[in-house]
């Protein structure tokens, strides 16, 4: 973990984000639901307002001065994905919607040579995403779905790791970082773990990409499946990045206008990577708005950006963590997300109490059902934390959880 002091200041980067001047109840608002979705500095917003008010036309079709604008930005965004997660060429990149999609995408187009019995590996700490396009897909295909299970920390069991995979395992398909516990799971070993028994290593990152720097190479993920809106995009556009001599033999996701190169009445050829992957008429200004939120992030840097996570995230846990009404999940080591419960409240009213204080967190099962049940518990109040929160905010925080206390003893 990068342990050099954090040199940006949360107080100018607050200035680019509109929404972070509003109030709620009366109440400045202090937004600490970034791992649902991230606020949006004014950067972004003037992008896509100045699209449409400039260059909007379709992209890949148009041969005038608009549309060549629109495809120039469009495609520009796609290399400055590359770029951020490290991969060797746009054509590595495919726009989709969210993880979710990306996610679809995948056990749809990448299983078409599994056989019954053969096994997918994913945890017990997945979100809905990506647990249940392998489970559908299991149930239809006669595979088998096994579950590295988690540890009392909310780590994953390294006697589980090595037991689940083996030479049946086909995928691997892991969070990078838990959205529930927070827990950055060790995706480089797996991944190697993963290569020696023959499996593709898919890597859910929609709370990385936001978080710390990924490197794709480094970690050696054959498949990186993250979303634009929780790293200060637009909401629709989501990307998959693939190794390209895995894109390249895999059968297209959806069919129609755009991914294709010749289309006879009884045959279609397909065109060229990434394109094969985006059918249709694409979120043009959702990967033009992720390509400015990349700048945004570029400028600010990842490592900081993960520094300030961790400055924050520390100084929550210091104030919580001997308060006996508080049960704190999760590890030590982790991002920027801490899943409580206050004793005898249940989480929605804790968020409900909060909300008339100003602070906005997000309760329930985080869209990790099973997850739950591993736990023991219905649900999670859980705080999140983004490069423009303050130790200020934290304090509103903690203030507001001491009236919760209060109203319910
Ligand atoms: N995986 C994880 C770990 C997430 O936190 C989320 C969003 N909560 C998703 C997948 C799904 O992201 P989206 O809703 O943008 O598809």
């Amino acid at each position: 973990m990068q342990t050099t002091k954090t040199i940006f200041d949360a107080k100018t980067i607050r200035k680019d984000f509109p929404i972070l001047q509003r109030k709620v109840h009366g109440k400045p608002l202090v937004y600490l639901d970034n791992a649902a979705t991230s606020q949006k500095p004014r950067q972004v917003i003037e992008a896509i307002d100045n699209y449409y008010k400039n260059s909007n036309a379709n992209i890949h079709r148009s041969i005038h001065t608009l549309g060549e604008e629109s495809t120039e930005q469009y495609e520009k965004s796609h290399e400055k994905v590359a770029g951020f997660i490290n991969a060797d060429s746009y054509q590595n990149i495919v726009f989709t919607k969210n993880t979710t999609e990306s996610l679809n995408l995948l056990a749809y187009s990448l299983t078409a040579n599994l056989k019954k019995g053969d096994e997918i590996v994913i945890s017990e700490m997945e979100h809905h995403s990506n647990l249940v396009p392998w489970q559908q897909l299991a149930k239809q295909r006669g595979l088998k779905l096994n579950f590295i299970e988690i540890d009392k920390e909310g780590n994953l069991s390294e006697e589980s790791i090595n037991k689940n995979i083996n030479k049946k395992t086909k995928i691997v398909s892991l969070t990078h970082i838990s959205n529930v516990l927070g827990t950055i799971n060790p995706i480089k070993e797996i991944a190697k773990i993963a290569h020696e028994n023959g499996a593709f290593m898919v890597v859910d990152g929609a709370q990385s990409a936001p978080h710390m720097p990924v490197d794709v190479k480094d970690l050696d993920a054959d498949f990186y499946a993250f979303s634009g809106h929780k790293m200060l995009g637009p909401t629709g556009i989501g990307v998959l990045y693939g190794k390209k001599e895995l894109l390249e033999v895999m059968q297209p996701f959806l069919y129609g206008g755009g991914m294709i190169r010749e289309v006879k009445f009884d045959n279609t050829t397909f065109n060229e990577l990434p394109w094969k992957f985006e059918a249709g008429t694409m979120n043009i200004v959702g990967g033009i708005g992720l390509g400015v939120a990349i700048d945004y992030l570029k400028k600010v840097g990842m490592k900081q950006i993960q520094n300030r996570d961790k400055e924050l995230v520390d100084y929550a846990i210091e104030k919580l963590k001997d308060d006996k009404d508080i049960t704190l999940y999760g590890p030590k080591e982790r991002s920027a997300v801490v899943s409580f419960n206050v004793k005898g409240v249940h989480a929605h009213d804790v968020s409900q109490i909060l909300d008339s204080e100003g602070v906005a967190i997000r309760a329930g099962h985080h869209c990790c059902m099973p997850l739950m049940k591993v736990m023991k518990i219905q649900a999670t109040a859980r705080a999140s934390f983004y490069l423009y929160n303050t130790e200020e905010e934290v304090d509103v925080f903690i203030k507001a959880l001491e009236k919760v206390k209060k109203m319910f003893s």
